[in-house]
This record gives C-alpha cells, sequence and structure tokens, in this order.
C-alpha cells in the first residue's frame, strides 16, 4: 500500500493541492494547527459562533469551493494539529487535540505560509500595538474590530489588505501610512494591468473604500516612534532617510491602535528541519528554500508551495498546490496551468520589487527591545563581544536572543538589519530545532509511535548552513 501524502497547512495552497491529488484517488492527510481550515486569507470563524457577521469580508465561496476536498474519500485532516518536528524526510511528527503520533509519507508538501515582518521600534511592545496579520486574524477569525483611533503603518501591498479590511469592519481608521513613495508602485500598477487584472481590480477597490471613508493615505512615511503610560496614546510618524531611518520630519498624531505591516516573511523554519537547501531572496529579505519547475526542494519528495515558498499571494498559492500535485501524481504539468503560474509569478516579483525600499526600515534606538521574550535590548546585544563574530547564532547562544517562546518568529527576521549583520549569510543564522511550534509536553509525551527522540546536539537530518 502506498503511504499517504502528507501536506502541512491547510491553507489555499495545501488544499488545492490535496484536492488534485484526491482528484487521482490518492491518500492525503492534511494537517494544520488551527481548528478551522482556510490559511491566512480563508481564515473562518469559529463554526459555534452564532452572531451575524456579514459585515466582515470574506470570500465565501472562493472557501466553500477549495474546502470542499475535506470531506472526500481519501483524505484526513488532522485540525488543532501541530507538525512539530521532521522525524526523517518522509516522516513528520504531529502533537495536538486529535492526537499526536508519527505519520510515514510517500511525499511530504510543505504549504506553511507565510508571517508578519517584525520592525522594532521605541514602544513597539507597548499594548494598542499589533502587527497587521495578527489583527487580521482576530478581525477575520474572532470577528473582534479594535476599538477607538486606528492608525495602521507599514509596507507593502498587506497595507491596503489591512485597512481597507479594517473599514469594512467597521473599525475607525484614522490615517494610513505606506513606507515606499507612490512614483516607485505606478510602473508595478501598470504591468498589473495585463498581467494580473483582478487583483489590480481588488487594490484599486481597497484604495477606493478608504477614499470613501474619507481615510487619508501618506507615501514615503514610517513609524519613528509611540508612546504612553500604560497603552499606546500616540504615533510619531517620520519621513525616511537614505539609510532607511525615520528623519527629523514627523508628525504625531493621536491613536488607540497601531496596526504595522512592514512586509511578510516565508515560513522557512519547516523547509529548513527537513534539510531543503535555501537560498537568500533579495526581495523578501528572507530565506526560501530552492525549489525545481514543480516546486520539489533539494530533498527529493518534499515539495514546498506558497507563501512559504516565497510570498506570492492566494492565487499564486493555489496554482503551485496544482502544480505540485500532478508532479506527486507523475504527470505533466498542463501548459495552461504553467502559462498562468509563469505570469502571476513575474507579476508578484515586480510588485515585491516594486514595494522593496532602497535600504531596509530601522526605527529602533539602543533602548528598544528588540527580543520580547527574553527582554534584550538592541544595546545589549550591539555591545556583546559575540557580535564581532559576525554570527547571528553564536549571539544567539550567548544572549538568549530569540530562544523565548516565539522560538525567534518575532525578531529573528529584523536582527541583521539592526544589528548590521549581512543578510544573505545564511549559514550564520541560528538552526531550527524541534518543536517547530511550542506545544504541551503532555501532546508529546502521548505520542503513541515514539521511538527514541535524538539528543538535542544531534539533529537527525542535517541543516542547510549549519555552523558548529
Ligand atoms: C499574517 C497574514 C495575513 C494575511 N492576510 C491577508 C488578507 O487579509 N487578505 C489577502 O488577500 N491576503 C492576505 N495574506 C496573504 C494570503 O493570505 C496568502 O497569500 C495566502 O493565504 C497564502 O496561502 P498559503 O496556503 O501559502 O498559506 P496560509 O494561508 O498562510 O496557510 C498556511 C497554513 O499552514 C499552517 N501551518 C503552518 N505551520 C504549521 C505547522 N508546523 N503545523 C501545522 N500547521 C501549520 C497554518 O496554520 C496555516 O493555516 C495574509 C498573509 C499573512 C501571512
Amino acid at each position: 500500500m502506498t503511504a499517504p501524502v502528507v501536506i502541512i497547512g491547510a491553507g489555499p495552497a495545501g488544499l488545492s493541492c490535496a484536492a488534485a491529488l484526491a482528484e487521482a484517488g490518492r491518500e492525503v492527510v492534511i494537517l494544520d494547527e488551527n481548528r478551522q481550515a482556510g490559511g491566512q486569507y480563508f481564515r473562518q470563524l469559529p463554526a459555534a459562533f452564532s452572531a451575524d457577521y456579514r459585515r466582515l469580508p470574506h470570500d465565501r465561496k472562493g472557501y466553500a469551493a477549495l474546502a470542499q476536498v475535506l470531506a472526500r474519500p481519501g483524505v484526513r485532516f488532522l485540525r488543532d494539529t501541530t507538525v512539530w518536528s521532521a522525524v526523517a524526510p518522509h516522516c513528520i511528527a504531529y502533537a495536538g487535540r486529535e492526537g499526536s503520533g508519527r505519520i510515514d509519507a510517500s511525499a511530504v508538501v510543505l504549504a506553511t505560509g507565510a508571517q508578519d515582518l517584525p520592525m522594532p521600534f521605541p514602544g513597539w511592545t507597548l499594548p494598542g500595538v499589533i502587527s497587521a496579520g495578527g489583527c487580521l486574524n482576530l478581525v477575520k477569525g474572532q470577528g473582534l474590530v479594535p476599538q477607538g483611533r486606528v492608525v495602521v503603518a507599514g509596507n507593502g501591498p498587506l497595507v491596503l489588505v489591512t485597512a481597507a479590511t479594517l473599514i469594512a469592519a467597521g473599525a475607525q481608521v484614522v490615517a494610513v501610512h505606506e513606507a515606499q513613495r507612490a512614483a516607485r508602485l505606478l510602473p508595478a500598477s501598470m504591468r498589473g494591468l495585463w498581467a494580473a487584472p483582478g487583483i489590480l481590480r481588488q487594490a484599486l477597490a481597497y484604495r477606493a473604500a478608504m477614499l470613501r471613508a474619507g481615510v487619508p493615505m501618506r507615501f514615503g512615511h514610517m513609524v519613528a516612534e509611540v508612546s504612553g503610560r500604560e497603552a499606546l496614546e500616540s504615533v510619531t510618524v517620520a519621513r525616511i532617510g537614505p539609510d532607511g531611518r525615520p528623519d527629523d520630519r514627523r508628525q504625531t498624531l493621536e491613536a488607540d491602535i497601531l496596526v504595522t505591516g512592514y512586509g511578510l516573511v516565508p515560513g522557512s523554519e519547516p523547509a529548513r528541519l527537513f534539510g531543503c537547501r535555501m537560498r537568500f531572496e533579495p526581495s523578501l529579505n528572507g530565506a526560501v528554500p530552492e525549489r525545481s519547475g514543480t516546486f520539489e526542494t533539494s530533498v527529493a519528495g518534499v515539495y514546498a508551495i506558497g507563501d512559504g515558498a516565497g510570498i506570492g499571494g492566494v492565487k499564486v498559492a493555489i496554482i503551485e498546490g496544482r502544480i505540485a500535485a500532478h508532479a506527486i501524481l507523475g504527470q505533466g504539468v498542463p501548459a495552461p496551468l504553467r502559462r498562468d503560474h509563469g505570469r502571476l509569478d513575474r507579476f508578484r516579483r515586480s510588485l515585491n520589487l516594486a514595494y522593496r525600499l532602497a535600504s531596509p526600515l530601522n526605527a529602533a534606538t539602543p533602548d528598544t527591545i528588540v527580543c520580547r521574550c527574553e527582554a534584550l535590548k538592541l544595546a545589549e546585544l550591539q555591545s556583546h563581544p559575540r557580535l564581532q563574530t559576525g554570527n547571528l547564532n553564536a549571539l544567539k547562544t550567548a544572549t538568549r536572543l530569540g530562544m523565548g517562546r516565539c522560538q525567534g518568529r518575532n525578531c529573528l527576521p529584523a536582527a541583521p538589519t539592526l544589528l548590521g549583520l549581512a543578510p544573505d549569510d545564511l549559514a550564520t543564522r541560528p538552526r531550527v530545532r524541534p518543536p517547530l511550534r511550542p506545544i504541551p509536553l503532555g501532546q508529546i509525551a502521548a505520542d503513541r509511535d515514539a521511538r527514541p527522540v535524538p539528543e538535542p546536539d544531534e539533529p537527525q537530518i542535517p541543516q542547510t548552513g549549519e555552523t558548529p
């Protein structure tokens, strides 16, 4: 009997891959740490919610079409379940409410999505400051809408999405600040006219919603600092200097909530844990797995699709899921699918480049907390002798940077910029170790298929760019 295909992530990429595989009669196991399938874009309200949430923006038809796969025979969906380790290239360990165990797979598909790129600035840990992804998750996944005056600031398409979603949900958005200059974004918009008219139409609809609501949008500005006694009271925005730092042309706005979205980074930890070869992607300022034309990584039978392999948006994620399924089934990829992917992928690359700033943004001052789990300030890290090695992993082991509950997701992506380290030196990045996400020990202990766990210093699968 052929082992199932294991898909990690029930977002648009994972669901579309599962649908194509199930259609061909392949057994599939999909795992997601969320209770509801859908990922970021199709995030669902809990099934038990009964209030009228029609005002919340949701592509219900799109989700219903994708989610049909979960009811197909041969498809098993493990919800509320985290994949926490790659025990071998084709064996994953999972833990969650539906039990814990390991699954041997004929192929593994990493469809784990992206996360917010944090940008520390003075005051960013104050209550009232929230990331765009976190805020959208609360709106779309819990029906929670921020109260009071909301400022949205950031860099990239998510700024528009966030502002328009909040307005539609009834929030009082008072200002929107995009870091890129408007003139840099125009050429990419023109290319969108023929490459991705649907996406351009949606962006224009978001902008129109802001205009209708009378929300001013300024370009070429970033958050310099925020202040407040116990919670956020005001936001200071500034023009951006050539070095990516806020300059002296500043304006202070009174606000209750600041939503920041300074970009997304592919969640590449699972790919690193599986030992996939990684490369630095300049337009994302982050690492992505190397992939073949059908999205197989350097590890045979391990595929990486969707935002976890490069930020492409929902349409690219869906197409990548289908292409990977064709490859797993040993079928050629239909030419129209390849053409659609090429067209959208070129557009997303040009969009990523259009939003890319001359220098990475950096508003941190010596007193700014960089690692919020371990309360480490920038000055402590800058003055640590290990920084002289230029090795972020060495600095981590000496200072506990990135060793807290978030496992570095909130500090490590921004650390090279803040500490003046080469962004593309992947060999000196901290290793990824199981568990991929914090999980209760009881769930690991409940592992039905437990075998001896290797010592922490003996990762079973060698990772790319490991440093001793
Ligand atoms: C924070 C955020 C908010 C966004 N909001 C919007 C929006 O409002 N509108 C819009 O147009 N686009 C939005 N985008 C972009 C859009 O959502 C994505 O392009 C699209 O969802 C990508 O699909 P995906 O399947 O690749 O990843 P995702 O949709 O992110 O799905 C990945 C799934 O993998 C699961 N997962 C990850 N790691 C594990 C693990 N170890 N174990 C188990 N499960 C795991 C996650 O729970 C998630 O459900 C957002 C992106 C992000 C990162």
